[in-house]
């Protein structure tokens, strides 16, 4: 997709242009983990630096597939609290959670009377939980128009996301060009943007890491069992004194993508897996090497969750501020969009 023209391909605005507003979310449906970190969280974190942003933990799309209410309060707190202990600055970043802007519910109905049934039809998430044992219900079908919403509703000129969030947003641009043009200018076109460094993160079966596999690495998990977690991840059989192919093996990958690319930890692993030393080297030195690596890059954020954990009255505050401020800026959209519509 061409980024539109108020961006460059590294989602910077020309220095002429008012700095560019970033949008993304992260549902609140199990743990946070490594991957939506990668793809996701990490970027969040370095764009706040210099761009407007807003963060919402998205519950209203956690409700096509979380079914027990108690479960899903306490996860959209969680999900908050573990965003902030990763960095997500509240002085910063506009966080907020998507029921306390039930604006954009609204939004998402005027969009889905321009959506074509074809369009609603190629959502992959659609057909992906589907395929996973998910009810085949409407909300989920139409999770693309609520995520249309989500993404015009503040605004946004840039969503960060991992790469298997891509379509999703070339429907929000698809969406808002539809209304754009059946009703004049409504809606900006926003572009999706990608890490640097991004892929999709595997998980310790060597799939994509994801809440519904059950493969995933949770940053926060406690030592013990995140060590045992680590240990469990897929190898092939090839010997200790053999050459083994770093860019297919998930602990390497993973190591990669946390670590990056040009860390000397790096370099030096991927060494040891095309020339294994005097002694050799397994993937049992490998994963060790991994959890160590985790544990050093995370200290700050298990401290930091601790603490947040144990005022849980902070994040309620920090999530009430966000939304007031995000309800403002959707509010005037939907109206702009209702008056367009002939709705006012
Ligand atoms: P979700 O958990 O589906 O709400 O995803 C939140 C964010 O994490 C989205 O931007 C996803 O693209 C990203 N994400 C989730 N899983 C992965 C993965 N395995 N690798 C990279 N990014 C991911």
């Amino acid at each position: 997709m061409a980024a539109t023209s108020r961006v460059d391909s590294q989602g910077k605005a020309p220095s002429s242009a008012p700095m560019p507003r970033i949008l993304s979310g992260i549902q609140p449906s199990g743990q946070l983990h490594l991957g939506n970190w990668a793809g996701a969280v990490r970027q969040w974190v370095e764009l706040q630096e210099t761009q407007e942003s807003f963060i919402f933990v998205a519950s209203y799309h956690a409700l096509t597939t979380v079914k027990k209410p108690e479960e899903l309060r306490h996860a959209v707190r969680q999900i908050a609290v573990d965003l902030v202990a990763l960095g997500i600055d509240p002085a910063r970043t506009c966080l907020y959670a998507q029921q306390d802007v039930p604006e954009v519910t609204e939004l998402a109905w005027l969009l889905s009377c321009v959506c074509p049934m074809s369009l609603a039809d190629k959502g992959v998430s659609f057909k992906d939980k589907t395929a996973k044992g998910f009810e085949a219900n409407l909300g989920l079908y139409t999770y693309p128009i609520l995520q249309a919403a989500d993404i015009l509703g503040p605004d946004s000129d840039i969503v960060p996301v991992g790469k298997d969030q891509i379509q999703h947003i070339e429907i929000a641009r698809d969406l808002a060009g539809k209304f754009n043009a059946l009703y004049g200018e409504v809606f900006k076109l926003p572009a999706w943007r990608l890490h640097p460094e991004s892929d999709v993160l595997p998980g310790i079966d060597g799939q994509k890491m994801s809440k519904s596999y059950g493969n995933t690495i949770d940053p926060f998990q406690d030592e013990k069992p995140l060590r045992k977690r680590i240990m469990s991840i897929v190898s092939d059989s090839t010997p200790v004194d053999q050459p083994k192919d770093p860019d297919s093996d998930a602990t390497f990958r993973i190591f990669r993508a946390v670590a990056g690319k040009a860390d000397p930890r790096t370099i030096e692993l991927e060494r040891k897996y095309r020339e294994p030393p005097a002694g050799g080297f397994g993937y049992g030195h490998a994963k060790q090497a991994l959890f160590e690596m985790l544990l050093e890059r995370f200290a700050a954020a298990r401290t930091r969750r601790a603490q947040l954990m144990a005022d849980p009255a902070e994040i309620d505050r920090i999530l009430a501020q966000g939304a007031q401020r995000a309800r403002v800026l959707v509010r005037a959209t939907v109206d702009r969009a209702r008056r367009a519509c002939g709705l006012a």
